[in-house]
């Protein structure tokens, strides 16, 4: 076996408090999933903390769980305020014991953000991304919400919880309060700098006191606001300082407001981009530092520790990924990690849509409950899949996991359909890590697979199998107008897998998800390193402005590229909830110009013909890229249903309009589990 501690020594290193010792430096950090209000919330919490905390997560830390009523998040989310709650608790902490973890409970007052009309604030100023105005919290109102603060962890420690986390940060209340854009106080918590951390350090004192000594205490500490009249460095350096003579055990690095423009967490945020700030703040303080944000990995982890940037790392969405991310890592099997690709599709989008979260490459995140973990089966059975898109490798993975023999054709030279075109776009580097997991997988589970095999009538005459899958994907559709099939024309996937080049003026047809994604490969020159993420958002390393911004630099493209859409809508408005405002932005920072409400009337050799409020323009372009929707490939699959075979269609080749790398995943997963029954 694997010497447990060869690969990644720092990060499985245990860090002890005394009256606690943690197994290793890896925290799954706070995430909302919306278990925490769903039915049976507590049960479903309980076996997601759990199989968590047995795949030997160091430390954990809920979701956040509101003070008071002011202090929710949305109306009716979870709070602990009375006794009563204690018990459901319990469910959550004993499962996370049972299993050797340790877990803290976030306290959040969601302050400005708080959706709802009770919200409360340090000033009454409304925050860009709330419709409500909060209430300015009287100088009463300030010291109830810190006793609401004590009461909540005393609450807690009752429940059996090993400490908490104060989130401080995100620009929820407390860091509303810290930074002087949000406090417009006259009293002893506004003004100057001492006055404005008065009300976290009273709430960490007030904690201590109810708490004792041998509870944990995590402070979420905003390092980089990324919003202008945000903290200074020394406000920061400052804040931690006294922090620690408050008698906090830990700090958690903050970084971003929500209502900052600058990606914290997006997938073309590249890996390990914000590390630097923990490591600034790292030799002002001796308590233990947490850093936190696109981590995904045991080896980039382990890095970060080594450079000595950090003690501990936090992953969040990389635990909604692969629950066994830590054992896995330990293991020496870091290869069969689902790697979370932080699209943000099934967590933070749910969330923003008030479901509940779950993975896009893990249907079994938070439906632990729901969906069973793979067995090994008495009766196996003999599956053959038809296509290795995201939904034939999740069908034929699962079904393997269970003990079936599986085939698994694919009409081309590699898997990964949709997905391996994905992975070429800039920014999205991470579907690659997708492609790895599912291809390890293939080959652990023995699943035979034969490339370049197109399945046709004759081949069902030579084999025989128990059930059938079509996961045949998707083709580029055609758009009806003249000129379509000139040489200057090209599909997206031709263009995108590098099989035709395009000219250096450009229309695309179509402004969908592809027609951004190809806009951002056609006008992307940089490589996608910190260095060039940090200037291009005007992130402020030198740290000499309040919230650590400064004037953004993204290079316009040297391409001339339109992006068109027929209908009225804004360009890129079906795009992901959390993520579609930054594809928007970077496309207008790049200079591409996007146009909507307008006809095709023809493809000529100079560019093409349009209609736009009922004029003709030509844009010269050199070339036309089709980027306007897919058709389902499934023609064979219906063809042997109607003559009477029973087959399963998933994915793309089932419904090919919103064509969806989330749906496609569950789909392959629900068919695999269909043939357990
Ligand atoms: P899509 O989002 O449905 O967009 C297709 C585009 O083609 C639309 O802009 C549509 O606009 C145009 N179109 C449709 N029929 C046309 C026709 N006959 N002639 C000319 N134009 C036509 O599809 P997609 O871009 O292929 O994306 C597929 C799926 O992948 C989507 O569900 C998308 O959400 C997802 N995806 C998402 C992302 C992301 O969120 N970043 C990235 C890639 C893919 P008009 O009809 O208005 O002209
Ligand atoms: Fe990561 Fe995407 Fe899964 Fe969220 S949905 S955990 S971002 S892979």
């Amino acid at each position: 076996m694997m010497n447990q501690h060869s690969l990644y020594p720092n990060l499985f290193k245990p860090l002890d408090f005394g009256f606690l010792k943690l197994r290793n430096r890896v925290l799954m950090g706070s995430m909302h999933t919306g278990l925490e209000e769903a039915e049976n919330g507590f049960e479903r919490m309980a076996a997601f903390y759990g199989i968590r905390a047995k795949h030997e997560a160091g430390l954990i830390i809920t979701g956040g769980v509101a003070p008071n009523r002011a202090g929710w998040v949305s109306p009716f989310s979870i709070r602990l305020t009375k006794n009563a709650q204690v018990n459901d608790h319990r469910k959550i902490t004993d499962a996370v014991h049972v299993e050797g973890g340790a877990i803290c409970m976030q306290i959040l007052h969601a302050g400005r953000y708080g959706y709802h009309p009770l919200s409360v604030a340090p000033s009454a100023i409304k925050a860009p991304i709330s419709k409500f105005s909060p209430w300015a919290l009287s100088k009463r109102g300030v010291r109830n919400t810190i006793s609401d603060f004590a009461k909540c962890a005393a609450l807690a420690k009752a429940a059996g919880y090993d400490g908490i986390e104060i989130m401080g940060s995100e620009g929820y209340l407390l860091n509303e309060f810290i930074a002087p854009i949000t406090n417009h106080r006259k009293d002893e918590y506004g003004g100057s700098f001492e006055n404005r951390v008065r009300f976290p350090l009273a709430i960490v004192d007030a904690i201590r006191q109810s708490c004792g000594s041998d509870f944990l205490i995590v402070f979420r500490l905003s390092m980089l606001d990324l919003v202008e009249g945000g903290s200074t460095w020394e406000e920061v350096v400052n804040l931690a300082v006294l922090l620690e003579k408050a008698g906090v055990n830990m700090i958690n690095t903050g970084i971003g407001w929500h209502e900052a423009r600058i990606p914290t967490i997006a997938t073309m945020v590249p890996r390990a981009s914000f590390t630097w700030i923990t490591a600034k703040l790292k030799p002002e303080v001796s308590i233990p530092l947490i850093t936190t944000n696109r981590i995904n990995s045991p080896e980039v982890a382990e890095a970060v520790l080594t450079k000595g940037e950090a003690d501990m790392i936090s992953m969040a969405r990389p635990f909604l990924a692969d629950p066994e991310i830590v054992s896995k890592s330990r293991a020496g099997r870091a290869n069969e990690i689902n790697t979370c690709i932080a699209c943000n599709q099934a967590c933070l989008d749910h969330i923003f849509e008030r479901k509940t979260a779950t993975c896009l490459v893990n249907p079994r995140a938070c439906n632990e409950t729901i969906l069973p973990e793979p067995e090994t089966l008495k009766n196996a059975k003999k599956i053959l899949v038809v296509g290795s898109g995201p939904a034939g490798m999740s069908c034929a993975v699962e079904a393997a996991k269970w003990g079936h023999q599986v085939v698994l054709c694919e009409s081309s030279e590699a898997i990964g359909g949709q997905f391996k075109l994905a992975s070429k776009i800039p920014g999205k580097e991470e579907f690659r890590e997708t492609l790895r997991y599912f291809s390890t997988m293939i080959q652990k589970l023995s699943i035979e697979l034969r490339l370049n095999t197109r399945v046709d009538e004759v081949f069902f005459e030579k084999e025989k199998f128990d059930h059938i899958v079509f996961s045949s994907g998707v083709t580029p559709r055609i758009p009806v107008i003249p000129g379509v099939d000139l040489p200057h024309v090209i599909r997206y996937d031709d263009l995108i897998s590098g099989r035709k080049v395009a000219g250096k003026r450009v229309a695309i047809i179509g402004a969908g998800g592809i027609g951004f994604d190809v806009a951002t490969f056609l006008s992307t020159e940089s490589d996608n390193v910190p260095e060039h993420f940090q200037k291009e958002w005007g992130i402020d390393t030198s740290y000499s402005n309040r919230g650590g911004i400064d004037k953004a630099e993204m290079p316009k493209s040297e391409r001339l590229i339109y992006l068109l859409q027929r209908s009225k809508g804004k360009p890129g408005e079906r795009l992901g909830k959390t993520t579609g405002w930054i594809h928007r932005a970077v496309l207008k920072k790049k200079g591409v110009i996007t146009m909507n409400d307008l006809n095709y009337k023809a493809i000529l050799p100079l560019g093409i013909m349009i209609v736009k409020d009922g004029l003709e323009k030509l844009l010269e372009v050199d070339s036309v890229i089709l980027c306007s929707g897919q058709i389902s490939n499934n023609e064979l699959a219906l063809k042997l249903q109607s003559k009477g075979r029973k087959i399963s269609i998933i994915g793309g080749a089932l419904t090919a309009g919103e064509l969806d790398a989330q749906r496609a995943i569950r789909e392959g997963m629900e068919a695999a589990l269909s043939f357990n029954s």
